[in-house]
């Protein structure tokens, strides 16, 4: 048994109007902990009918003085939300790292993240406005808009981040007014659970934040066709992401979406290649390649081709794969047994279509054995139609491409469906930035990878979704932006 204060024997409850409580239907299920498939915890299922019950709470709270809340107690609301965590954080780290596998070296510099998130949003809280717009109408009137919270929120995230993903809809309806209904996934519910609770001792009032864990295919898509909540955000597959989309057609709701990707990493021969190759291997197996931006698929051009993919395995063959509480693990386990048996299937595929594996490709075996772990793995001899080319992965899987020029490499990069990330690597200004604007997807990096910041926009284009998270207008999408007409005369 792991010793940590927030798990014990009973199983965790749901988060519903500031008291916790079993599901309607009784159900629970195991939470495993990915790097040695050991139960932590069972928890709550929770069902379509728990989530009509926080969505009923989630209104009641947002009809309540809350939705007043003036901008100066919004923001030391959230300020004091990030106290409780920093004083919390080791074992909130310590908790996601136990449930989703990240390494704890990993999840330590969360608390960077966090902190400047919560001061971000602190300082967003006081700074919507509207405008006063002018108009021709005959007589005397007056046109302005007006931003109010948008209502009830509901929000569904993936397994791959959740201490992170949840921020992003706790922190502007907190800046904002408006209530929450959080579903973290199946395979990693423990941080939003206890974020609940951080929450509650920090002061926010009952009903404006609720979590309910529960199976996608009944509490997420309860959520999602709910006609009581007004928008739903949602982090995770493109394929989910559709089924979303059309689920909010119900009511009309608002919706944003953040999904897969397969985003091009292109690296120019004029690079500096050992630090580029360092970048490269990290933009495809940090997080053990479970990020929606990985740069999965690395082009490299003709000349510098070999060479810069055996240094790529290089890094990957050095890099210390291992359970994800040793200090020392810089790649963790998968997060899930199904995500292991997919990552798996496609070493095969890769063979099968005649891509050679030059590292990695294979699970861990020995004393993890038992864990969900895989060896950071880059495939060569591959071109952009191979399916390990255009679907994504979600493991430490790279897939280099060689190419000759750039108007070549930017066809073959926009070639996908999706447009999440890319990257760039050239000491060439002027074709740093053509391809940076070329490139059809909502983010580039250039000569960095990954680089994320809660003051700067994080979206996506084509299949990857749409809605801006972090940035200046991310509170935009949690408001209303009503128009008031007042007759002078
Ligand atoms: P994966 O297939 O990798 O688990 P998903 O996109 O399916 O990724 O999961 C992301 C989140 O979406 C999880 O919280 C999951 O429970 C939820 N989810 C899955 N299916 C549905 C659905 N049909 N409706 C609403 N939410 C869903």
């Amino acid at each position: 048994m792991i010793d940590h204060p927030f798990l014990g024997n009973a199983p965790k409850q749901l988060f519903i109007g500031g008291q916790w409580r079993d599901a309607a239907s009784g159900e629970t299920f195991d939470c495993i902990n990915p790097s040695d498939a050991s139960v932590l915890v069972k928890v709550a299922r929770g069902g379509a009918a728990d989530i009509d019950a926080a969505v009923a709470v989630a209104r009641t709270a947002f009809d309540s003085a809350w939705r007043d809340w003036k901008p100066l107690d919004r923001q030391s609301l959230l300020l004091a939300v990030l106290a409780r965590i920093e004083a919390r954080f080791d074992d909130l780290a310590r908790l996601e790292t136990l449930d989703m596998g990240a390494p704890i070296a990993r999840t330590s510099t969360f608390r960077r993240w966090i902190r400047q998130t919560f001061q971000y949003y602190a300082a967003q809280a006081l700074s919507t406005r509207g405008d006063v717009m002018s108009n021709s109408v005959p007589g005397d009137f007056m046109s302005y808009s007006l931003k109010v919270p948008l209502g009830v929120v509901g929000a569904i995230i993936p397994w791959n981040g959740p201490l992170i993903t949840q921020l992003w809809s706790i922190c502007p309806v907190l800046a904002t007014g408006c209530t929450l209904v959080l579903k973290p996934a199946e395979e990693a519910p423990l941080s939003a659970l206890m974020m609940a609770e951080i929450l509650q001792e920090a002061g926010v009032p009952d009903g404006v934040v609720n979590v309910v864990p529960g199976p996608g295919a009944t509490a997420g898509a309860a959520l999602a066709a709910h006609t009581g909540i007004d928008k739903i955000t949602f982090t995770g597959s493109t394929a989910t992401g559709r089924k979303i989309i059309e689920a909010s057609a119900s009511n009309i709701k608002r919706v944003s979406v953040e999904l897969g990707g397969k985003s091009p990493d292109i690296v120019f021969d004029d690079v500096d290649l050992e630090a580029a190759a360092r970048g490269a291997a990290m933009a495809c197996f940090n997080n053990t390649g479970q990020i929606c931006y990985a740069g999965t698929r690395l082009f490299v051009q003709r000349g510098i081709y070999d060479r810069f993919v055996e240094a790529v395995a290089e890094v990957g063959r050095s890099l210390r794969v291992g359970h994800s509480l040793d200090p020392d693990t810089q790649v963790g386990p998968l997060a899930s047994r199904a995500q292991l048996d997919k990552v798996e299937s496609y070493f095969d595929v890769a063979r099968a279509d005649g891509a050679r594996i030059v590292s990695g490709g294979e699970r861990l075996q020995g004393a993890l054995g038992t864990g969900f772990f895989v060896t950071p793995t880059v495939i060569a001899n591959a071109h952009n139609d191979m399916r390990i080319a255009r679907e994504e992965i979600f493991g430490p899987v790279v897939t280099a491409i060689p190419f000759d020029d750039e108007s070549e490499v930017v066809k073959l990069a926009n070639d996908t469906v999706y447009g999440l990330g890319g990257g760039v690597w050239s000491r060439d200004v002027g074709r740093v930035h053509r391809v940076a604007r070329d490139l059809r997807c909502g983010m580039t990096w250039a000569n960095c990878y990954g680089v994320t910041d809660p003051g700067v926009t994080f979206t996506g284009a084509k299949q990857s979704g749409y809605g801006n998270k972090g940035g200046p207008w991310h509170l935009d999408e949690y408001l209303l932006n009503k128009t008031v007409w007042l007759n002078l005369a």
